[in-house]
Formats: structure tokens, sequence, C-alpha cells
């Protein structure tokens, strides 16, 4: 017979569930919450299910963290993406790794805790919307309700604990030029030979590196003229999007101050230079352009938190082991914009996140569900 934690994980595969369109899984984990005994069940106003265990008026000791939304399905799959196969050990489908099964593991992990002892503090699991678009943005809403004293990221981690995360600024640089007919470029100034400069220049900035976390990355992903297209004309302006990924203690005007003064020593200065705020929509209606500032955080192996990570780790069998994530997650709002102590621990390989044939480790689901359940009891003992 199956465990609780892989049928709730198969369950969640089998309902698409892309960033926007989380739905039918939200109300699948909400019901599924309730009728495991979590004692407050909510859907916030962007439709982010928090579930809470433990004495009514308690504070809340520790939030596990996961998101509801999934990357879209690309490529020839050798499984159904939604069927949650199992083979050989493993679970396929999108999103079994990023990350339904984290989530999976931390409702049936908390309310195993709650079931088998008795919770002195809450607990709580945010199964959170929008974090594939925007990362930390609905996390948010969830931590003003609850206001958990310590926050568990579920991404995965291996079961590793992680102590940090790199941050992310997302901007876009556009160089302004002046219009004409291709016929005639010397009437006008193209603005994609600034971009060129501005691209090699950039290449050449030479950026900060963090023992931790290692070196911060500044890297164009696009690049688009306006018009677009551009036909038998030189455009009016060329933008540049960039994705800078930043080290902890670097701020946003850290890093728009030294591209600025980098473009300025090429001789570049006809530019605007912004951090992106893109639209999002919940599937609430709620439409928001949060800014892409998503920062850096990090901390040492001394702190509290992991010390108790590593002793659930331990009594569950699993011997402890710490490392940061090069990406970002929802722990930028947790521990990067609010202070709240924070790690990184989940099931499964970062690697397989996003990926053909994306799939997670039984054996990985069960004993993270085991190890949820030791921290939930060391945090409320704490
Ligand atoms: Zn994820």
């Amino acid at each position: 017979m199956l465990s609780d934690v892989i049928t709730l994980t198969q369950e969640m595969v089998r309902v698409p569930s892309l960033s926007g369109n989380e739905a039918g899984v939200a109300e699948l984990v909400a019901g599924r919450m309730r009728a495991l005994g979590f004692t407050d069940v909510r859907t916030d106003r962007n439709g982010s299910v928090l579930g809470l265990a433990g004495p009514e008026d308690a504070e809340v000791a520790l939030l596990f963290d996961g998101h509801l939304d999934v990357v879209p399905v690309v490529g020839e799959w050798r499984f159904d993406p939604f069927g949650a196969t199992i083979h050989e050990g493993r679970l396929y489908g999108r999103g079994s790794t990023d990350m339904k099964g984290g989530v999976a593991a931390a409702i049936c992990g908390v309310a195993a805790a709650a079931r088998e002892g008795k919770l002195v503090r809450r607990v709580g699991v945010s199964a959170s919307v929008l974090e594939e678009v925007i990362e930390g943005h609905a996390l948010g809403s969830v931590l003003d309700l609850c206001q958990p004293a310590a926050v568990v990221i579920c991404e995965p981690s291996k079961l590793e604990v992680r102590t940090g995360q790199k941050g992310r600024l997302e901007l876009s640089l556009t160089l302004h030029g002046k219009p004409a007919h291709a016929a005639s470029p010397h009437l006008g100034v193209n603005p994609l030979h600034a971009a060129a400069r501005a691209l090699l220049a950039l290449e050449s900035l030479t950026l900060p590196t963090d023992p931790a976390l290692g070196p911060a990355l500044l890297v164009p992903t696009d690049i688009v003229s306006s018009p677009y297209p551009s036909i038998s004309m030189i455009p009016s302006a060329t933008t540049i999007r960039f994705d800078r990924r930043t080290l902890s203690g670097e701020t946003a005007e850290d890093v728009l101050s030294e591209i600025r003064g980098h473009l300025a020593k090429h001789g570049i200065d006809d530019y605007t230079l912004t951090i992106t705020d893109d639209a999002v929509q919940t599937f609430t209606g709620i439409e928001a352009r949060p800014t892409r500032w998503l920062p850096a955080w990090s901390q040492p192996v001394e702190a509290p938190l992991v010390k108790q990570a590593f002793e659930a780790l331990t009594r569950a069998g699993v011997s402890p082991r710490a490392g940061s994530w090069p990406f970002c997650t929802n722990g930028s709002e947790s521990a990067g914009r609010r202070r709240i102590p924070t790690i990184g621990l989940g099931p499964g390989r970062e690697e397989d996140a996003h990926t053909i044939d994306e799939s997670i480790a039984l054996d990985q689901l069960e004993a993270a569900r085991e190890i949820y359940k030791q921290l939930t009891w060391i945090a409320c003992a704490a």
C-alpha cells in the first residue's frame, strides 16, 4: 500500500496548475488539510492555502512553505506529465519535484506530528501561488496572516539544509535612438549600436563573490527594439533585459549604481535603467505589479534553526549536510526582506526541476515527511 505522502503527491500532480491557474489544486490541498486534522485552514486573497495545526491561540512556531504552481510542459515525455505514474521507485509528472512532493510531505508530516503527539505551539503549511513567476510575492500575504517565528522552504534540496540563496534583480536597460528610414541611416541614431556597446561593456563588469553563495551574475536574457519588428526603419529604442543574481548584503541601489558607473565609463549615457515590474494575475482575479527585486540571504550553520533541522534529520536517520541554493525561492521574502529565520530543506533533486520527465524518488518523499514531523516537534519544544 502506498503511504499518505505518495498518494497526496499523486493527487496533486494529476491537477494541472500553471501560475495563475492553481484553483483546482488549491481546493484539493485545502480539503486534504481539513481531512487530516489541521485546525485552521484558509485561502487568502491571492488563493494561497494556509493550514495551521496546534492550539488555536498559540503563536506560530514554524511555517513550512511550498508553491502550488508549475512550469509549462514542453518536449516529448515518456510518461504522461499529469499521470503521476510510479516506475522503479520514482513518481513521474510535472511538479513532482518542483514542488508538489515537498508540499505533500509538509502536509502529511505536520498532520502526523499533531496526531502522534501534542503540539504546544502552532505549526503551519503554506501552499502558495505564483512562485514560478514572482518568488516571494504570494508568501508575503501568508506571512502577514500567520506571523511565524521561523520558515522552512520545502523546495528540492536532496534533503540537505540550505542556509542561504542568491537573490535576483530583473533589470530593463533601454537605449534611446532617433528613428529614420533605413535607406538614410545618417539621419537617425541607431540604438542597436549603443545596445551592442552596452552588452559588451557590461560583460566585462567585475562582480562580487561570496564564500557561501558563489559569484554574482549579470546575464542578458532578452533584447527587443521598438517598434518590433522594425522594418525598413531605424528603431526609436532598444531594450535589453538583464537577470542579475545578487549576493547577501547587496541592495538594488548598489546594483543599479554599479551598472550606471560602468556605462558612464564606456561613454554610454542616453538610456533608461529600471527594475522590471511586469503584471501578474492570481486565479482569484487580483492583478499586481510586484517589483522583480528578490534579495539574497544567508546565515551561519550555527544558527538555531539550522541546528534544529540537523537534529530532525538525525532523528529521521538522514545524515545532516548543508549548502546553499544558486537559485531564487520564496525565502527572498521571509529571510531576504523580513529577516525571519529561514532555511531550505526539501525532497528531490534541484536538477530535476523544470525538466522533461520530471520525477521524484519515493524514498525522498517518505524521508521528508518524517523529517518535517520531527522538526515540527523540535520547533514546538524550542
Ligand atoms: Zn519551485
